[in-house]
């Protein structure tokens, strides 16, 4: 199986190598395969990219944001017509199943691209301050070039979902894709100059931890935008802090996902399973502290088994394919490690724990897998595992259940299951997260804000708040009579 792309990066509205960058393999997680070489940024690249965008962005930001958006929505087109081979390539760089890409994934950075393209007119509009006499007004200007660097685990809405808001607000954006997922990122730069976007607009480079502080350090960059680990986070954040440069933050989580003993029980597991075991774990937002409701514990571990050793493994190409590989070797052994350490501190294992036996040896397989009697102290209650395993803890009471699930440095998402609609808003009040649900998880369509608080970070992607990150306020005072100076 081959995916190589033509070149590594794509500059200035092509493709570039430069062969002196460290080698990148890019592996199918399903198979071990290598399918692809490519090589990281090296200074001369990452200056090269900067300097493109430098010179492309002042004449972009000048059109007017209708006209910007115009090109965006091009570009979502585009890649509806492409949503098949999108999609595959995105199974390819990821091992997530087709079954899920092809509906989530090309689909929802066209959405991005569609959404902004779409607001592009009204969004960006100033004010103006009557002053009795005098006024002044804002304008929303552009910060110039912005920095995208992204994580593995969807590595095209990733791509979208910065360039999207950063373009149509009229700047420039580098993006560097996690150095696990290479190849979607380069596609979509593709598809924005065919839909007309400008060359140096939005430029592609690859490369790993080494190559992030190069492209935050820069002085031409004005922004710095990452979906990644708090670890990450922290440095990234106090490296732009350095400079005074601008940041939003999308980082990890450890989310809780509360079930009432009035719920519709079997929403609440449907919820649970997809704040779990979609991506095969890898998101960012799951419900992986399932708090259950004592009275109701035995029942919902009892359908929950039933439909979690249900679910089918195998080959991510395959449509029937629900769960497919963990992106790397390294990620499905962090994750195992993790379930020994649940089953060494005592959690009881309800359904799987392992690596399933019904797949390729080669592919980074792991099974779904479900713990109960988990408490608040357990590592596995703790600690972000990024992968499918879902802990139930019990409660009894809501202000108990409030307290222990806000007992976290996360604060990226939340949810509850009730029938009781003011529990629900009560207990979401109550919640310390950006983003929340009730009686559903992990929807998050373009025109709702998404982001974090405490440790998951700051700033918002999606809707028109997105705009407000990157731009910023310029106001006019305009004097309208004669200076009366006191001297
Ligand atoms: P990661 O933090 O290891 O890497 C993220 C990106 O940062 C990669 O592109 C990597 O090359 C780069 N990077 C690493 N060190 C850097 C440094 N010192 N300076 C600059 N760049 C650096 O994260 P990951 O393993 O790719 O992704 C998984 C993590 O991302 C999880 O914690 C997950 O919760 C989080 N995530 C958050 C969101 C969100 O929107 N909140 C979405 C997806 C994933």
């Amino acid at each position: 199986m081959r995916a190589q792309p033509k070149a590594s990066h794509f500059i200035d509205g092509e493709y570039v190598e430069d062969t002196d960058g460290t080698v990148i393999e890019s592996i199918y997680p399903a198979t071990g395969e290598v399918i692809a070489r490519l090589h990281a940024a090296t200074p001369a690249i990452v200056e090269r990219a900067i300097a493109s965008a430098k010179r492309a962005q002042p004449e972009w930001a000048a059109m007017s944001p209708t006209a910007r958006g115009r090109i965006l929505k091009r570009a979502a087109d585009i890649m509806r017509e492409r949503n098949r081979e999108l999609s595959e390539l995105e199974t390819l760089d990821t091992g997530k199943p087709i079954q899920e890409t092809i509906v989530a994934d090309p689909t929802s950075g066209a959405d991005s691209f569609e959404f902004f393209g779409g607001v592009a007119a009204a969004g960006l509009n100033g004010s103006y301050i009557p002053l009795g006499g005098d006024f002044a007004y804002t304008k929303r200007v552009p910060l110039g070039v912005c920095v995208g660097i992204g994580a593995w685990n969807y590595p095209q809405q990733i791509a979208c979902w910065k360039g999207a808001p950063a373009l149509v607000a009229g700047n420039a954006m580098v993006f560097k894709p996690s150095e696990n997922t290479p190849l979607g990122a380069l596609k979509i730069a593709e598809v924005l100059i065919e839909a007309g976007l400008p060359k140096g607009l939005y430029n592609v480079i690859q490369g790993d931890r080494e190559t992030g502080p190069l492209l935050i350090n820069h002085p031409d960059v004005a922004k710095v935008s990452l979906t990644g680990s708090v670890p990450t986070g922290r440095k990234v954040a106090a490296s732009a802090a350095g400079n005074l440069k601008h940041v939003t933050m999308e980082l990890g989580g450890k989310s809780p996902l509360i079930v009432f003993d009035d719920a519709d029980i079997d929403s609440a597991i449907g919820g649970a399973m997809l704040g779990n075991f979609y991506s095969t774990g890898q998101v960012c937002s799951n419900g992986t502290r399932v708090f259950v409701n004592r009275k109701i514990k035995s029942e919902f571990l009892k359908r929950l088994k039933t439909r979690t050793e249900a679910m089918r493994i195998g080959d991510p190409m395959d449509e029937a394919t629900q769960i497919g590989p963990m992106v790397s070797w390294a990620q499905r052994e962090k994750v195992l490690a993790y379930i020994e350490k649940g089953k060494a501190e005592g959690a009881t294992l309800v359904a799987g724990g392992g690596i399933p036996n019904n797949v390729s040896g080669e592919g980074y397989y792991i099974q779904p897998t479900v713990f109960a009697d988990v408490t608040d102290d357990m590592t596995i209650a703790r600690e972000e595992i990024f992968g499918p395993v879902m802990c139930v803890l019990d409660f009894d009471d809501e202000a108990e259940v409030i307290a222990r699930a806000n007992a976290t440095e996360f604060g990226l998402s939340g949810g509850v299951f009730t029938a009781d609609l003011t529990r629900g808003h009560r207990v979401v009040d109550q919640l310390e997260a950006g983003t929340l649900w009730i009686n559903t998880y992990n929807l998050c369509p373009v025109e709702i804000p998404f982001g974090g608080s405490k440790q998951s970070g700051f700033g918002r992607e999606n809707s028109l708040a997105a705009l407000e990150h990157y731009s910023e306020l310029k106001t006019v005072y305009v004097g309208m009579g004669p200076v009366q100076a006191p001297y």
